[in-house]
């Protein structure tokens, strides 16, 4: 029984979803959008431990000074975090040092994330390249090591900290906080909160639950032999946990589902082979109903049974924090509030006057309209020129931002100078001005096929035939060449609306919706797009007046296009069009899909980040590729290679092409281009 992670999706899915990370909204001093607040380590969105322990420093850094100046009430702090992993205790000693009054309130114990790992866990200081600019001990070493490091800095420093105590709500009062505990509540100035992501453990709801026998992780598989144990779960941590006690004792592994989809393929591939040879018993669609002292009642595809049963771990996840963060109002990255909506309608109203100021076809920019003399500027080469401007000035911005990886230099230099060429320079100067030719606007379409570009099939009679014929050459047979030869990469390299998402919308890139039931959006609503532009062409070709045509002009390039597209990109991030609108983008995978040899690669280094899934503006779960060192290209996603993913990869785990073990040899060295950070 080989399974796989699921790639398709359904419109009406309500199962688990594959990984979607929900980062707070938070600015350059990790303040979240509640003032006095500060979000930082894994729960601002960036994974890893030397991130999270430089975040807590650099807070201090920026905030300590000012805070260190601000009168204090009597037993109050001037700052109170909440956790004590590395972002939490790296913050505790900046502040010490500064001489702040702090307090740390952790949960349970200081380290309790990386003292849930298994005995012997390896904890990789990745990025190396990247400095740890705290005094908190990360290097690569073992749990053990670095647990007990931790714990001698806490003593020496003498760091002031209360443990075992969890932190339930968070109240303003006047200027500053009442954090509260189920103990006691403590005022302070400033919150950090570094709670991480690991949240509590998600529970059965079954009776019998709060037996002693009852764990939700598994620390040493030594301490554990000729137990009847069970383990529920279908993810990585059940499998693991299975997998490292089943050598020494009598396992069953419950799992919800038919099959086991979501856990890594190497796992997946070791529990069949354990289940194949009688070392681990697999129940699928079973869920316990009751737990006893010796034993589980369970229900397995509909039918009650008994299992003895000495032991019993309950992996199936955590509740997230967001739900704590929600309590705190505090907003997600993309929550809608009222600043939003205006902000959204602001951006809309503006591309409606660039819109209509390049087309001159509605009002108030017809003759008569408030807004005609506008139209004396010839505003498409005004257009042409803002165009070109935006793209240089946020193309040079991401350059300096991926300077260090020669393919974004190099595309981002193609991309300025391809846009500034073939959406200015040929159509509005060449074709208008230096070698005028009749209806040269037309030439907008040399190198934008159809059907994202049908105004060549607009009046095609007579001298037009040129472009008619043009049109469909390279909508015909270009757009098949070029999907063969180089996937979707038209998507990154040379259209313009896939231009200015990867300039202009650089800084949005994350804020792309995921999930398996967005990629069925995509599938409807690019599929509707395309049936409805071939019916603009196939109606609007005998008549030049039709209504078709003002519906495409209207409907498909002005509200699609231009309000959906462009103005969204700070709320449902650069490629809403791209994604779920284009209706060139499924013809070019559909061409892609089975002949482009262009590829991305994984290697077996993935740390499970996820900055790469994060960080693809096409929504691709590239993690779900990378931790099973999968490759990927069109044949299984719709990757535009823009790269970004290889990129943003803190261990250089992803390659154009072939993998090579040798040039990530060279590249590790040199560490990741970008640290997201
Ligand atoms: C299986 C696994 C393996 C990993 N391996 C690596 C690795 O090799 N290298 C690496 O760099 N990173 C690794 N990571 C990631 C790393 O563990 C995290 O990036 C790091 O721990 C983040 O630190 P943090 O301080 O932000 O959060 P955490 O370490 O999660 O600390 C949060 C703390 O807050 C406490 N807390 C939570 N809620 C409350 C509350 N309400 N009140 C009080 N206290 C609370 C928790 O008990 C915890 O102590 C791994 C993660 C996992 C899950
Ligand atoms: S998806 Fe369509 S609009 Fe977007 S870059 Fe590709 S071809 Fe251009
Ligand atoms: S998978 Fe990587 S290369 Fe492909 S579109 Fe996403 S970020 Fe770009
Ligand atoms: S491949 Fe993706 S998830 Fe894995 S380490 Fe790299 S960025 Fe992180």
């Amino acid at each position: 029984m080989t399974q796989s992670a699921p790639r398709t999706g359904d419109l009406f899915y309500k199962g688990p979803d594959l990984e979607i990370l929900e980062a707070p909204e938070i600015d350059s001093r990790y303040e979240s959008s509640v003032k006095g607040i500060h979000i930082i380590g894994d729960l601002s969105g960036i994974p890893l431990l030397k991130n999270a322990v430089n975040m807590g420093h650099d807070l201090v850094e920026k905030i300590g000074p000012a805070l260190k100046e601000t009168d204090l009430e009597d037993g109050e702090y001037h700052l109170l975090i909440v956790g004590g992993g590395g972002a939490g205790l790296a913050a505790a000693l900046a502040a010490q040092e500064l001489g702040l009054r702090y307090l740390l309130v952790e949960q349970k114990h200081p380290g309790n994330t990386i003292n849930s790992f298994f005995k012997g866990k390896e904890i990789f200081a990745e990025p190396e390249a990247l400095p740890n600019l705290s005094r908190l001990w990360v290097e690569h070493s073992y749990k053990e090591e670095l647990l007990e490091r931790w714990s001698a800095t806490i003593e020496k420093e003498n760091l002031n900290l209360v443990d075992c105590e969890q932190v339930t709500n968070i109240v303003r009062d006047g200027a500053s906080f009442v954090v509260e505990t189920a103990k006691r509540g403590y005022r302070a100035r400033k919150v950090a909160l570094a709670i991480g992501r690991s949240g509590n453990p998600r529970m059965l709801n079954v009776p019998g639950e709060e037996l002693p026998k009852v764990h939700h992780v598994l620390v040493d598989p030594d301490a554990h032999t000729m137990e009847k144990i069970a383990v529920v779960g279908g993810g990585d941590a059940s499998l693991e946990a299975a997998l490292a006690l089943a050598p020494h004792n009598e396992v069953t592994l419950i799992v919800r589902a038919r099959t086991i989809s979501r856990a890594q393929k190497a796992n997946i591939e070791r529990i069949n082979q354990m289940v194949e040879t009688g070392k681990v018993n697999l129940l699928t669609e079973s869920k316990i109903i009751e737990v006893r002292e010796h034993s589980l009642d369970v229900e397995v595809k509909g039918e009650g049974y008994t299992l003895a049963n000495d032991r019993l771990f309950v992996m199936i996840g955590s509740d997230p924090p967001e739900e704590f963060l929600k309590g705190l109002k505090i907003r997600a990255e993309g929550d809608w509030n009222l600043k939003r909506v205006l902000s959204l309608v602001g951006l809309a109203f503006l591309v409606f006057l660039l819109y209509g100021w390049k087309k001159q076809g509605f009002w108030p920019f017809v003759a008569g309209g408030p807004l005609y003399a506008w139209t004396s500027w010839q505003p498409s080469m005004w257009f042409g020129i803002l165009y070109s401007t935006v793209i240089t000035g946020f193309g040079v911005k991401a350059i300096l931002r991926y300077r260090r990886d020669p393919y974004q230099v190099k595309r981002y230099i193609w991309l300025i100078l391809s846009q500034i060429l073939l959406f200015w320079v040929i159509p509005e100067i060449i074709f208008q001005m230096v070698w005028p030719v009749q209806d040269g606007w037309r030439a907008y379409g040399l190198f934008f096929p159809a059907p994202l570009y049908v105004w060549n099939f607009w009046a095609p009679q007579g001298a037009h035939v040129f472009w008619f014929a043009w049109s469909i050459l390279i909508s015909i047979a270009g757009v098949p060449l070029m999907a063969k030869l180089t996937g979707k990469k038209y998507c990154a390299f040379v259209c313009s609306c896939g231009g200015l998402a990867e300039t202009l919308g650089d800084g949005f890139r994350t804020l792309s919706p995921r999930g398996r039931r967005m990629r069925a959006w995509e599938n409807l609503l690019t599929y509707t797009v395309t049936i409805l532009v071939a019916m603009v062409i196939a109606f609007g070709l005998a008549d030049k007046d039709s209504g078709w045509w003002k519906f495409q002009g209207l409907v498909i390039d002005f509200s699609l296009a231009g309000v959906v597209g462009l103005a969204a990109y700070p709320f449902w991030g650069n490629r809403i069009w791209c994604r779920f609108l284009c209706p060139l983008a499924k013809l070019l995978y559909i061409f892609a899909k089975d002949n482009s040899r262009v590829k991305i690669t994984s290697g077996q280094h993935c740390i499970r980040c996820t900055l790469c899934s994060k960080y693809c503006q096409m929504g691709i779960q590239v993690m779900e590729f990378a931790k099973n060192g999968e490759e990927f290209s069109n044949r299984n996603s719709s990757c535009i290679q823009c790269g970004i993913c290889i990129t943003v990869c803190p261990v250089r785990n992803l390659q154009h092409g072939d993998w090579s073990e040798e040039r990530w040899k060279e590249e590790i060295e040199q560490g990741p281009p970008v640290h997201v950070v």
